[in-house]
């Protein structure tokens, strides 16, 4: 018989979770468990996904920002399927393959004109890997700086740029890092006088809070790294590819220049991983300086046909499509509908975002009543208040959505760009009922917080 995925699926339905459980992450079941999100998922198209009992839910999460042109696109997939037929000399590895040669030629029209040299790689943490390796070969310093609340990847040595410590504790000794508080100039340039940085490394927009730069931080971080002869490194591998209304986020401050740019989740369209590093020539030059270099910093599947194939087909479809006019329209009118909506209510603190990236923020209560309850939450887990927003979100409305990081009070929707105008209604909707319930105390909302801030996970 021969072998057929459609039916491994289907015969292996009933023990999804059994055997997810014996051989995977069983506590990330456990989660999925107590909040209740432990759904069989058979199908996604576009932004929605499809569970087993035929339920649709509309995804605001699109797989952390991968799904930036909806699932499953068609022209993406024909265009992966298209390779795979032509039975192309694939990863060769001592030659100069051609998919990889027009992706980068691709890329350099979108990119800033300085930065045209580019590394391939799999991953978001494997471009900020690759990027460190660059800097610090380029300045000769080994200590890197980034931000207090950011993120860059989870290897070993984007964890050491990570501002939270819950990611790095286990791990320690990491590579030498420091960190300053995000939009402080006065803080990054004392840092910078040291001179024993290599590099900067920001997120324009920071994943784990969505926090949004006051309008000089990037161009004046910018200036202060060539001032200190530190090499700025912007990590656009969430913000990226057209995510904010521009092909980079950092587009929108055009004064503010970047040494190394890294892009990765969307130019995948989702189906083949996919990382890039883009760079200045000189900076390339430090590692590949001879032919004796010339495979000093590599990787197996890099630069290979399908991934390439799969980025060149999203620069298409975000060029046949208008994704990043589209991104802006709709990110405002979600953003302007979401704020109407929530922003009368006593815990919300701020609704921010730019193009699709949004943040929802909700602070302590004023009222007597609504305070114990908040207060209970934050003793059990700091945090905990969003996801009684989260849950409702998705049980109630069916609506796909994260708490933005650890310890953090925001709520963060990175949807696909191709929703329509219903679904950000009816997601602006959903948020004011839930949010509403929220403010309700005694309520059901509460209810489940109690039963949450019980649960060993909190805690642990
Ligand atoms: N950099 C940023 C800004 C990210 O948001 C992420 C992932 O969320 C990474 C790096 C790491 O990417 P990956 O998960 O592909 O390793």
């Amino acid at each position: 018989m021969s072998f057929s995925i459609s039916e491994l699926l289907e015969n292996k339905q009933d023990q999804q979770f059994n055997l997810y459980h014996q051989y995977l992450n069983h506590q990330l079941l456990n989660v999925l468990k107590t909040l209740g999100f432990n759904k069989k998922y058979v199908r996604a198209e576009n932004q929605y996904l499809f569970d087993s009992e035929g339920l649709r839910y509309l995804d605001l999460l699109s797989g952390y920002g991968v799904f930036s042109f909806g699932r499953n696109h068609p022209q993406i997939i024909k265009a992966v399927k298209e390779t795979l037929d032509l039975g192309l000399a694939n990863m060769v590895q001592f030659d100069a393959p051609l998919l990889a040669a027009c992706l980068a030629e691709k890329l350099a029209q979108f990119l800033p004109p300085e930065l045209n040299k580019f590394f391939f790689c799999n991953s978001g943490t494997e471009a900020i890997e690759g990027a460190i390796k660059f800097a610090r070969a380029a300045t000769k310093r080994p200590k890197m700086l980034s931000c207090d609340s950011a993120f860059h990847g989870l290897t070993t040595g984007s964890l050491a740029l990570n501002g939270s410590e819950i990611f790095k504790k286990d791990f320690y000794p990491l590579l030498a890092a420091e960190t300053v508080p995000f939009n402080d100039l006065e803080a990054l340039e004392a840092a910078l006088k040291t001179k024993q940085f290599s590099c900067f490394v920001l997120e324009p927009i920071q994943g784990k809070t969505v926090k949004i730069p006051d309008p000089d931080y990037l161009p004046q971080a910018s200036a202060l790294c060539q001032k200190y002869n530190t090499l700025f490194i912007i990590d656009e591998v969430q913000t990226g590819v057209g995510r904010t209304g521009k092909f980079l986020a950092s587009q929108h401050w055009p004064e503010a220049q970047a040494d190394i740019i890294t892009l990765s989740k969307a130019l995948s369209g989702g189906l083949v991983p996919v990382g890039v590093i883009a760079m200045k020539p000189w900076i390339f030059e430090k590692i590949y300086r001879n032919m004796e270099h010339a495979v000093i910093h590599s990787c197996t599947f890099g630069r290979n046909d399908l991934a390439m194939t799969a980025a060149l087909a999203t620069l298409d479809v975000l060029e046949s499509e208008d994704m990043m006019t589209q991104a802006a329209i709709k990110g405002k009118k979600l953003l302007s509908l979401l704020r109407e909506k929530l922003l009368p209510f006593e815990m919300v603190k701020e609704v921010r975002g730019l193009g699709m990236m949004i943040g929802i923020e909700f602070c302590p209560p004023k009222s007597l009543k609504l305070k114990a309850g908040w207060t209970l939450l934050e003793a059990a887990n700091k945090g905990l208040f969003c996801q009684l927003i989260v849950i409702p979100l998705f049980r109630d409305f069916r609506l796909l959505t994260q708490v933005a990081g650890p310890n953090c009070h925001v709520v963060k929707l990175l949807p696909p760009i191709t929703m329509s105008d219903s679904d950000i209604e009816e997601t602006a909707n959903a948020f004011q009922q839930v949010v509403a319930m929220a403010h309700n105390f005694p309520g059901a909302i509460w209810d489940l917080g109690k039963t949450l801030a019980k649960h060993s996970w909190a805690k642990t």
